[in-house]
Parts: C-alpha cells; sequence; structure tokens
C-alpha cells in the first residue's frame, strides 16, 4: 500500500519477537479511574513504562456479553460511555487507538468467535489502556464474553489464544475479581467487607499456587462467592490470563486493594 501511517500497517507486517509477550488482568474499578490520578492509574502507567511495546492488545472486556463469543474487526472502531450518571467530562473521553483487523480475523479463527463491526472500545478496556497506553498507538481489538458459557468454557476458549503471545499481542483481562455493586459505599474510605477481603485473598493464593482447576471452580466456595462474585463477569477475564500462563511464570501483583467496600481493584502481570 505504501501507507506510512502507523494505523495502517496490518498485523501481518510486524515481524515475529523472540520472547512472549506478558499477560495482565487489570481490575478497572469505577469509569472515573480513566481521569483520575491515584495510586491504581499511577500502576498502570507504570506498567506501560515497563512492558515490551505489543504490536496489539487483546482486551477481553467484563463489559461486552453476548451470545457467543464476538471479537471486535473494525479498522477505527469508536469509543463507547457504557455508563450512567459520571460527569460530563468522562464522557468526552475518547480513545483513538487503531483497530487491527487482521489479527481480528486471526483471533476469530482460532477461537470460533464471529466477526463483530459494532461494537466499540468499552470503559474495560479504554479507561484503564489510556493510562498504560496513552497515546493511544497501539492497535486495540476486544473480545466479548459469551453468556451461555461457563467458567470453565471461558478457561478452554482462552487457551486457543496461546500462540499470539509469541507474536507480540498483549493480552489483558479487564474485570474485577470481587465486584459486588449492590453493595458498593459510594465513599473514598469505605471499609472492605470482610467477604470482599477474603475472596480477593483466596484468589491471589490461587494463583500464586498456579492452581487453575480452583479458579475456574471459585463456585464452589458457596456464600463468599456468592457475595464476591454475585455476577461473574468481572471475575471471568481473570480466567483467560491465567489459561494463557505458560510454566514457569511467575505472577506479580502490580496494584491491590478494595476499593468501595466491594470492589477489588487487584492487577497481576505474569511473564
Ligand atoms: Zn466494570
Amino acid at each position: 500500500m505504501g501507507c506510512s501511517f502507523t494505523g495502517m500497517l496490518t498485523f501481518a507486517d510486524a515481524p515475529d519477537t523472540t520472547s512472549p509477550m506478558p499477560l495482565l488482568f487489570l481490575g478497572h474499578g469505577s469509569p472515573s479511574n480513566a481521569l483520575q490520578d491515584n495510586a491504581f492509574t499511577r500502576s498502570l502507567a507504570e506498567l506501560g513504562a515497563t512492558l515490551p511495546r505489543p504490536k496489539a492488545v487483546l482486551c477481553v472486556s467484563a463489559h461486552w456479553l453476548t451470545r457467543g463469543t464476538r471479537v471486535l474487526c473494525l479498522p477505527r472502531p469508536r469509543t463507547i460511555h457504557d455508563f450512567y450518571g459520571f460527569p460530563d467530562d468522562l464522557y468526552a473521553v475518547e480513545y483513538p487507538a487503531p483497530g487491527a483487523p487482521e489479527l481480528a480475523r486471526e483471533v476469530a479463527e482460532l477461537t470460533g468467535a464471529s466477526c463483530d463491526g459494532a461494537w466499540g472500545f468499552d470503559h474495560a478496556s479504554w479507561a484503564v489502556l489510556r493510562h498504560v497506553f496513552p497515546a493511544a498507538d497501539v492497535p486495540l481489538i476486544e473480545l466479548s464474553l459469551d453468556v451461555l458459557m461457563g467458567p470453565r468454557d471461558h478457561y478452554d476458549l482462552a487457551g486457543a489464544l496461546a500462540p499470539l503471545r509469541d507474536r507480540g499481542v498483549l493480552i489483558v483481562g479487564s474485570g474485577n475479581i470481587v465486584h459486588n455493586l449492590a453493595a458498593i459505599v459510594w465513599a473514598d474510605e469505605a471499609p472492605p467487607y470482610p467477604w470482599a477481603l477474603a475472596f480477593d485473598a483466596w484468589v491471589r493464593d490461587r494463583l500464586l499456587d498456579g492452581d487453575d482447576e480452583a479458579l475456574c471452580s471459585y463456585e464452589a466456595l458457596g456464600g463468599l462467592a456468592d457475595d464476591a462474585v454475585p455476577t461473574n463477569e468481572h471475575y471471568l477475564p481473570l480466567l483467560y490470563a491465567a489459561a494463557l500462563r505458560r510454566d514457569g511464570e511467575g505472577v506479580a501483583f502490580t496494584h491491590e486493594g478494595i476499593e468501595m467496600g466491594s470492589v477489588s481493584m487487584r492487577c497481576a502481570r505474569i511473564g
């Protein structure tokens, strides 16, 4: 094509890398974090400064729920402001990263997902990635969560994405390990619920142990899981990161804490 505009480079143009890209699970919390300077958002900026530069980002989004898995195939996705009742300046934020249609079609082939031309970047991706890659110059695609699939199905589907790590794709699960909106306390210094601390610590320890079986079977915890994960769309992106971890890869927690009593902000880097 002879076009030198970075956003128009196709995925196949990029050379392969030698070492696998790390994996991330990012707790995104309130959309307000998109515009805030706090310990959480500074941890995201630090990640961006220390990660190898990816050729593209694939974000598994807690805010894109579909019947059947979908992958965002547009060259120039729009920014979606999928929240209500927040200050006007949050609705003015745009994240103009290019899409990566060629990579998206490959993800569709690997996973059986459908190519989607209607969605865009929801706040599970842009509200955190604008801190990690503030220039919005890394191509970004999203993968939806199929609401008809159980935790183990998601874990198994994630495994199909493994080859992408060797080709410079940064795979990011964006959700929250503990996410109970009904229990949220709207105060900056709200103390964490005991069950929020307990479930968050349990997940931390299972990640450190590499106990993926337990992570997939979290519902066996009964009431503790019911409180921490009343609906599992924010938990499931974690299973994508867990499934793609390779033997010998360590886990580093780049941020932790419970926000608004019932939302875990724990973030993990693997590899
Ligand atoms: Zn969310």
